[in-house]
């Protein structure tokens, strides 16, 4: 999926990851989660999942009106990188460093 995003997209949620975007999940109902990027006074649904089925399309105007994986997609998959890789370093991380 992640060689799907221009890179000029890229560049931009690379600017939102050191600018502070978040992104968490929200359980609608039961089988029904939704990931959303917040900033600003902007929000975007980013990921839904419906039972095992889970699907990666933003509600922002770039990702619907071009159908591409947008700035908001390619930040959430960034953070999760950098947090499985920053849980990876920790725990490899040698006594007395910290
Ligand atoms: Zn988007």
């Amino acid at each position: 999926m992640l060689g799907r995003i221009e890179g000029g997209r890229f560049d931009r949620a690379l600017v939102g990851l050191y600018a502070g975007w978040q992104w968490g999940c929200t359980v609608r109902r039961a089988e029904r989660v939704e990931g959303l990027v917040h900033y600003s006074d902007k929000r975007y649904r980013v990921i839904e999942q419906r039972g095992a089925r889970c699907t990666a399309r933003c509600s922002c105007d770039d990702a619907v009106a071009r159908g591409v994986l947008c700035k908001h997609i390619a930040f959430v998959a960034m953070a999760e990188l950098a947090a499985a890789v920053a849980a990876r370093s920790a725990y490899r991380q040698l006594p007395g460093l910290d």
